[in-house]
């Protein structure tokens, strides 16, 4: 379904907790609410947004893996007619552990956020002692045959030197490493001069050639991917600061608590919880038509809440 700007709206992120393990510098550590959507209400409304044309499911957080109750959502998930993709995003802390029983459940891929290879410097930015467990869990996800991704953000004076380590793991494994611009959700965040923005990356790391993005299906995204000789995975660049992609933007949020948030950028939401089914469905069309062009992460962004509570 087309929002009031002409995108066609296919994508959903689901947050289903926001609680989480990990303490990480930039993501903000608001204390979570604890209203979460129960696998039943999650199954309602994702139904309802598959109606409207979404296709693509992903499910993050908070952390996803901490719901005791993720494989039936998975399960229950990946059943819905309309839902051609269902993906999740994981801190990988106990990915090993889920791996396997994610992918019989029908999940497809995963993106586990690693933003150090170096184990002293990811303590450091996670707050916790995770690193080989999470590097466990990658294997443990290939062995699945789940498609993977790692993600990362680089922060000045923090990981800026684990770039190159990164990039490392797509040479010689199929994974796709991206780096994601830091976005102001937390006091970090809104140190400007803390930003490696994409186009650093790309000078320093010469080597990476364009791919022609995809504009069509589910490898539209949001990302610009690059490759290099010899490599098995790709690299990819996600901009969000210094290179806005709204235009092409094709996804909306459902919040763990039961809200709608067309926009990562702007606070606005709207409640799920308590509808009828006729009401649920109207209430989804009307979020999908109204997301907003864009986000301005450099105005007034004061309010908006730490990336645990949003979904990242
Ligand atoms: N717990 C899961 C994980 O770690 O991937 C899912 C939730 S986490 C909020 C999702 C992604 O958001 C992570 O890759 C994280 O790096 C990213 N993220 C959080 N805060 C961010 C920020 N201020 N700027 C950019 N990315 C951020």
């Amino acid at each position: 379904m087309k929002d009031n700007f002409g995108r066609e709206i296919n994508y959903l992120r689901v947050s289903v907790t926001q609680r989480c393990n990990l303490n990480c510098l930039y993501c903000g550590s608001d204390s979570p609410d604890l209203a979460e959507m129960t696998a039943d209400e999650i199954s309602r409304y994702v139904k309802a947004f598959a109606q409207c044309g979404i296709n693509k499911v992903r499910i993050t957080g908070g952390e996803p893996l901490l719901r005791s109750d993720i494989i039936e959502i998975v399960s229950s998930l990946s059943k819905i007619q309309g839902i051609e993709k269902l993906v999740l995003t994981t801190n990988g802390v106990y990915l090993k552990k889920y791996a396997c029983a994610l992918k019989a459940a029908g999940l497809s891929a995963v993106n586990v956020s690693v933003d150090s290879l170096d184990r002293g410097k990811y303590k450091r930015l996670t707050g916790r002692d995770c690193l080989p467990q999470v590097m466990e869990g990658i294997d443990e996800a290939e062995r699945a045959k789940l498609r993977l991704r790692v993600n990362a953000v680089l922060i000045r004076g923090q990981n800026e030197d684990q770039a190159g380590a990164l990039i490392e793991l797509a040479k010689n494994r199929r994974i796709d490493v991206r780096f994601i611009e830091l976005m102001p959700f937390s006091d970090t965040g809104k140190n400007e001069n803390m930003i490696v923005k994409g186009n650093e990356v790309l000078e320093k790391f010469s080597f990476l050639k364009p791919v022609q993005p995809k504009k069509t299906g589910f490898e539209q995204s949001v990302a610009r991917y690059y490759e290099a000789e010899g490599f098995k995975g790709r690299i990819g660049l996600i901009t969000p600061v210094s290179d806005k992609f709204c235009d092409n933007c094709n996804r909306i949020r459902l919040l763990s608590d039961g809200k709608v948030r067309p926009c990562l950028g702007h606070d606005d939401v709207v409640d799920l919880r308590g509808r009828s089914d006729e009401d649920l469905l109207e209430t989804v069309k009307e979020a999908i038509i109204s997301k907003p062009k864009g986000h301005e992460f450099n105005c007034g962004y004061g309010n908006i809440r730490a990336m645990n509570k949003i979904g990242g």
